[in-house]
């Protein structure tokens, strides 16, 4: 396995050695907090390695809590896909699956106990009047009319905002902090707000919903998290996070850290514009092999262990910084070219015919499934007068650097024998629609004695007994590498992230499983499409070349 054992070092795990050290915490309890308002992406993979990791390797515990407070944007089928791409990137949490929904009524009841305090009050100024309450960066807010409330009228309004007495937008409850705070979030943050919704949860039951930043910092210390993590646009939110915390009657204190979010070159990591991506049409779904998403890259062929390594080798930091999708690319390949068997497909067929070899007659051969592991075994590969090549593999003439079959030359056919290409045919628009050779016997498995080298080695499938396939060649979806910043980021997509070919595949591939592995010698890494490949019909997807060809594209 290529994904490393060692343990990673960063600044959070050094946080919790010297909490664990000094008796801050006897043991660690994380979470995993997504919104079900989309699928998972790479992203979130970084977040879901930092806290299931942790978990792991402090023998602590991770929590699955869904952070389901806005119940429009929200739905049932992506708190699914989240808890199997969990699942699937080897992680479970401990215990049931958590809901912020689940805490709805104690939420309340915390609500209730700061305006007791004198420290919430019912807000009757429009959206767009709290806005221009609220002041800028440089000039302090104001005071709303309505902050000095009292206790009893207070309670009485946001009895009436939880029994529907108010239209949205007419009523909300805020925090009363400081309108001068030079951070905006403590300007009398909105803790909650009507919206006549129903919730995939708690159906009807609610017509108020808490806000984020008060619903967030409940919720983990309800559940005993230890250690918040989050990304690092929650910093100014951490002021928020301990000032609800400090003001309610709660036990648990968790301290919140943030990290830097992923960003990766030649995609889009916002869900709004993932979501644009799918209701656009503008990709197959959430699941399309060309989206960052986790199904996306499982469907492309990615496995769970090149998705945690990946994780790894990016690493935990404070800086803001952007990855290249080749190193994505890299830990797939590196898992890949450990453990994925060997196989011969030929995307761009030709018909080469032997005409020394038997009519009629299909050999069986033999190759091995792995070059370097013998105990991966070996397969049956038929071999026959017909075969098909790949059609950059034949050329009448060419210089000394083309390692392949020359009119005149030898090359060896992988796991099989040499061949002379003698002569060809072209049809009237000058294309090469056949090869004719002759094969050397004497050349199975070995050089010939009388010393002659081959030019090159040549994959080729059997044209009697080889399978046709629809073999689907992924590429990037962006032409450029920072979509996210173009004014139009769909029109930047790129028109050949997908190109469809039929091709042929020996005939060991029809009992390949569906996201099964294999390296087509010469072509790259593919796997057995999970949705559309079938034993008569079949389906691969490219997931990646054999080497890092945009690393050249780019360095011109
Ligand atoms: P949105 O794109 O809708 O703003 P989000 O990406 O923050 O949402 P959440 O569902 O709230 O999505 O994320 C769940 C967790 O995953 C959060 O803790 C968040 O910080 C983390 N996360 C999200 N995107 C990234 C990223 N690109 N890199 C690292 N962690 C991320
Ligand atoms: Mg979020």
């Amino acid at each position: 396995m290529s994904e490393s054992e060692a343990r990673p070092s960063n600044f959070i795990r050094q946080i919790i050695d010297k909490d664990l050290a000094n008796g801050a915490h006897a043991t660690v309890h994380t979470r995993f907090p997504p919104e079900p308002n989309g699928y998972l992406h790479i992203g979130h993979a970084k977040s879901i390695c930092l806290n299931f990791g942790i978990a792991k390797d402090y023998q602590g515990q991770c929590n699955l809590r869904f952070d389901d407070t806005n119940p429009e944007k929200e739905d049932i089928e992506y708190v699914e896909s989240i808890k199997n791409d969990v699942n699937w990137l080897g992680f479970q949490w401990d215990g049931e699956v958590c809901y912020s929904s689940d805490y709805f009524d104690r939420l309340h009841g915390y609500a209730v106990e700061l305006i007791e305090k004198g420290l919430a009050y019912v807000e009757e100024l429009s959206p767009d009047e709290i806005r221009e309450y609220r002041g800028t960066l440089t000039a302090p807010g104001k005071h709303s009319p309505y902050r000095d409330r009292s206790v009893e009228e207070n309670i009485a309004l946001f009895e009436k905002m939880k029994n529907g007495g108010f239209e949205e937008g007419k009523a909300c409850l805020r925090a009363k902090i400081d309108m001068a705070s030079p951070f905006m979030v403590m300007r009398d943050p909105v803790i909650y707000r009507v919206r006549f919704a129903h919730h995939h949860q708690t159906g009807d039951k609610w017509c108020i919903y808490p806000m984020y930043d008060f619903t967030h910092c409940i919720s983990d210390a309800l559940e005993g998290i230890t250690h918040s993590l989050c990304t690092l646009e929650f910093q100014d939110n951490r002021r928020l996070y301990d000032w609800v915390l400090d003001n309610i009657t709660i036990e648990c204190q968790p301290r919140q850290y943030e990290f830097s979010r992923l960003n990766l070159e030649y995609t889009v990591m916002s869900k709004r514009k993932l979501s644009q991506l799918v209701s656009e049409n503008l990709v197959n779904g959430w699941d399309d092999p060309r989206m960052p998403t986790i199904s996306g890259l499982r469907r492309r062929g990615y496995t769970p262990a090149s998705i945690r390594e990946f994780c790894k080798r990016i690493g935990v930091t404070k800086q803001e910084n952007t990855i290249e999708m080749g190193s994505l690319e890299s830990c797939v390949r590196d898992d890949l070219n450990e453990n994925a068997p060997r196989a011969m497909a030929v995307l761009d067929p030709v018909k080469l015919v032997i005409e020394n070899y038997a009519e009629g007659e299909i050999e069986t051969l033999i190759a091995p499934n792995h070059p370097n592991k013998p105990e991966m075994g070996e397969r049956e590969v038929p071999f026959s007068r017909e075969i098909w090549i790949e059609r950059e593999d034949f050329r009448e003439e060419a210089n000394k650097k083309y390692k392949r079959l020359v009119l005149g030359k030898e090359v060896r056919l992988r796991n099989a024998y040499m061949v002379k290409a003698e002569r060809c045919e072209k049809d009237e628009d000058g294309n090469i629609t056949t090869i004719f050779c002759t094969y050397d016997p004497e050349t199975l498995g070995k050089d010939p004695a009388d010393g002659r080298k081959p030019k090159g080695v040549i994959h080729w499938v059997s044209a009697d007994a080889g399978v046709e396939a629809e073999i689907r060649l992924y590429d990037r979806l962006f032409t450029i590498a920072n979509p996210g910043g173009a004014d139009d980021f769909a029109a930047t997509i790129n028109p050949e992230s997908l190109s469809v070919t039929h091709g042929y595949v020996e005939p060991s591939l029809k009992a390949g499983t569906a996201e099964q592995a294999f390296q087509f010698e010469r072509m790259g890494y593919f796997c057995v499409d999970r949705k559309d490949s079938t034993a008569d019909a079949l389906v691969f997807n490219r997931t990646v070349g054999l080497r890092d060809t945009w690393a050249k594209i780019e360095a011109k």
